[in-house]
C-alpha cells in the first residue's frame, strides 16, 4: 500500500489472550488435562455435563491467575463469582461455558514493552478472567461427518484482555511476546501457540489520523504463531484502509486469519449481536480471596524477565542486549547466573551463552534444560581462556564440542590430552628463548646491525619448539627484550 495513504490513518488493536492453565486437572473437575490423550479420554460425567453433576472449583487455576494479575500490576478481586455464557455449540455440552463476567479475578494492570524501535512504553490490560476451555470438533477431510473430542472441554483458561492502546502489528507481536514469556516464567502456561495452549485474537480498527472516535472493529482470530498475528494485522488494516478510501465502511465482524495466502476472510458478523443471557452460575458460591492466600501467592512468585533483566545489567554489568537475550527464559537466565557464581568475567559468559552455548542448541533443536553441560565446567572453560592456557578459538572449536559429548571430562584435562595446553609458563618460555638465541649468533648480529624483522624467524623457531603452544604475544616480548639486553 502507498505508504501516503497508509499515513492518512490511525490503527488501534486492542488483543484478547487464551491462555490454557498447566494445572494436571480442570477448572472444575479432577479430569486430566494431558495433551494429546486419545480422544475422549479424559472426560468424566462433569466434563460431560450429565445431569446432576456439580462443578467444584480447582483451587491452583485460581493461583495461577493471581500470579499472572501480579505480574501484570493488576489489582486481584476479592471476591468474586463465575458466570454461565449461554450458548448452543457441539463442542460444548453443557450448552453454557463458565466464565467471569462481570468479575474478573484481575482488574487493570499492565505489561511494559520495551524495544528500539517503541521505546519503553505500558500497555494497559482491561483485565484478566477465569474461563473454562471447551471441547474440540474435528472435520475429518472430504467427508461430511465431524467428531467431537471432548478431553479440552473444562480445560483451566485464563483470558487476558487489553485495552485498545496498540497502534502497528509490532507493537502488538512484541505484547505477545512479552505475555509468553511471562506466563513461561511463572510456569502456568506452556505458550505454545502451535498446540494451541496459548491463542491470541486481535481486534483491529482504522480511523484518520487526527480522529477522536475509533472506527469500528474487526475481530481476527486462527492465528497459530506471533508471526501470524503480525501478518493477520498488517493484513486487515490495509483491507480496512482500501474500504474506507473506496468510500465504503468496514463492517463489525468476526474475521479468520488464512495462513496459506495471508489474509483474512469473514466468519460471521457483529452486527446482530450476540446474546449470551450471562448469568451467575447457582452451582458456584463466590470465590474469596483472603489478604493471607493472596500474600502466600505473592510470596511464591519468581523473579520476573524486567527484573532479572535490570539485574543483569546492575550487578553483572551487561549490556541492555546481552541482558535482553539471556532472559528470554529462565533457564537460560538461571544457567547463566550459576556460571557466574565461579567465574567474574560475566561478560565472557554471555558471550558463551550467546554464541557457542546457542548455536549448539539451535542446531540440536532442544531448550536450556537439555543442555548437558554443568555450569562449572562452562566456568572452568572460560577460566583456562583468562589465565592464557588456551585459547578461545581452541576452546569454542576443539574442546567445547567433545564436553558437550561427555559432560563429566574436566577440561584442563581434557585440554592436556588433547594437547591444546599453550605455553605462557615464563620459564619454560624463556628457557626456550634462550636456547634459539644461542643457536643462531649469526641472526643476532643482523638483529643489532638494525635488521628488526629478523625477530620472526625468532618468532618462528620458538613457536615451532613449543609446538605451537607458546602464547605468540608474550613470546614476541620475551625475544625482544632478551636481543636488546644482550
Ligand atoms: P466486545 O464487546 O466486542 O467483546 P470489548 O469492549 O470487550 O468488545 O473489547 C474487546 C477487545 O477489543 C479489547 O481487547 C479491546 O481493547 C478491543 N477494542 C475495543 N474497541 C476497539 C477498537 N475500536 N479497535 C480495536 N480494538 C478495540
Ligand atoms: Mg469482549
Amino acid at each position: 500500500m502507498d505508504v501516503s495513504i497508509r499515513n492518512k490513518y490511525t490503527a488501534v488493536i486492542g488483543l484478547e489472550v487464551h491462555a490454557q492453565l498447566l494445572t494436571s486437572s480442570k477448572i472444575f473437575n479432577g479430569d486430566s488435562t494431558a495433551y494429546g490423550s486419545a480422544p475422549n479420554t479424559n472426560v468424566g460425567v462433569i466434563t460431560l455435563a450429565h445431569p446432576g453433576t456439580l462443578p467444584k472449583l480447582n483451587r491452583a487455576t485460581v493461583e495461577c491467575a493471581m500470579k499472572m494479575g501480579l505480574a501484570c500490576n493488576s489489582e486481584i478481586s476479592a471476591w468474586q463469582i463465575f458466570d454461565r455464557k449461554n450458548y448452543f455449540y457441539p463442542d460444548l455440552p453443557k450448552g453454557y461455558q463458565i466464565t467471569q463476567d462481570r468479575t474478573p479475578i484481575c482488574m487493570g494492570g499492565y505489561v511494559t514493552i520495551h524495544t528500539k524501535s517503541i521505546g519503553k512504553r505500558q500497555v494497559g490490560l482491561h483485565r484478566i478472567h477465569l474461563e473454562e476451555d471447551a471441547g474440540k470438533l474435528i472435520h475429518l477431510g472430504g467427508g461430511t461427518d465431524t467428531l467431537a473430542d471432548f478431553n479440552r472441554s473444562g480445560v483451566p483458561l485464563i483470558e487476558i484482555v487489553t485495552h485498545p492502546e496498540l497502534r502497528n502489528s509490532e507493537e502488538a507481536t512484541v505484547f505477545l511476546s512479552e505475555i509468553r514469556k511471562l506466563v513461561r516464567y511463572l510456569n502456568i502456561c506452556d505458550g505454545n501457540m502451535e498446540e494451541g495452549s496459548l491463542r491470541c485474537d486481535a481486534n483491529v480498527s482504522v480511523m484518520p489520523v487526527g480522529a477522536t472516535e475509533f472506527g469500528k472493529k474487526v475481530e481476527v482470530k486462527n492465528m497459530n504463531s506471533i508471526r501470524n498475528v503480525q501478518y493477520a494485522i498488517d493484513h486487515e488494516i490495509e483491507r480496512q484502509i482500501e474500504l474506507l478510501e473506496l468510500g465504503k465502511s468496514v463492517i463489525s465482524e468476526t474475521r479468520t486469519f488464512q495462513a496459506s495466502d495471508g489474509r483474512t476472510y469473514g466468519m460471521r458478523t457483529k452486527e446482530e449481536l450476540n446474546d449470551y443471557r450471562y448469568f451467575p452460575d447457582p452451582d458456584l458460591s463466590p470465590l474469596i480471596i483472603s489478604e493471607e492466600w493472596l500474600n502466600e501467592v505473592k510470596a511464591s512468585m519468581p523473579t520476573l524477565p524486567q527484573q532479572l533483566q535490570e539485574k543483569f545489567v546492575k550487578v553483572y554489568l551487561l549490556p541492555e542486549y546481552d541482558a535482553a537475550v539471556l532472559t528470554e527464559t529462565r533457564d537460560i537466565a538461571e544457567y547463566f547466573e550459576m556460571v557466574c557464581l565461579h567465574t567474574g568475567n560475566f561478560k565472557a559468559v554471555s558471550n558463551w551463552m550467546m554464541g557457542p552455548v546457542k548455536s549448539f542448541l539451535n542446531d540440536e533443536g532442544i531448550a536450556m534444560d537439555q543442555f548437558p553441560l554443568e555450569p562449572v565446567h562452562l566456568s572452568s572453560l572460560i577460566k583456562l581462556i583468562d589465565e592464557g592456557k588456551v585459547s578461545f578459538a581452541a576452546a569454542s572449536q576443539k574442546l567445547f564440542p567433545v564436553m558437550l559429548k561427555d559432560a563429566r571430562v574436566d577440561p584442563f584435562e581434557l585440554a592436556r590430552e588433547m594437547n591444546l595446553i599453550q605455553n605462557s609458563n615464563m620459564e619454560s618460555l624463556s628457557a626456550l628463548t634462550d636456547e634459539v638465541i644461542k643457536e643462531f649468533p649469526l641472526k643476532v648480529e643482523e638483529y643489532k646491525k638494525g635488521k628488526k624483522g629478523i625477530i620472526s624467524m625468532f618468532m618462528g623457531e620458538v613457536m615451532k619448539r613449543s609446538k605451537g603452544k607458546a602464547d605468540p604475544k608474550i613470546a614476541a616480548e620475551l625475544i625482544e627484550r632478551k636481543l636488546d639486553t644482550l
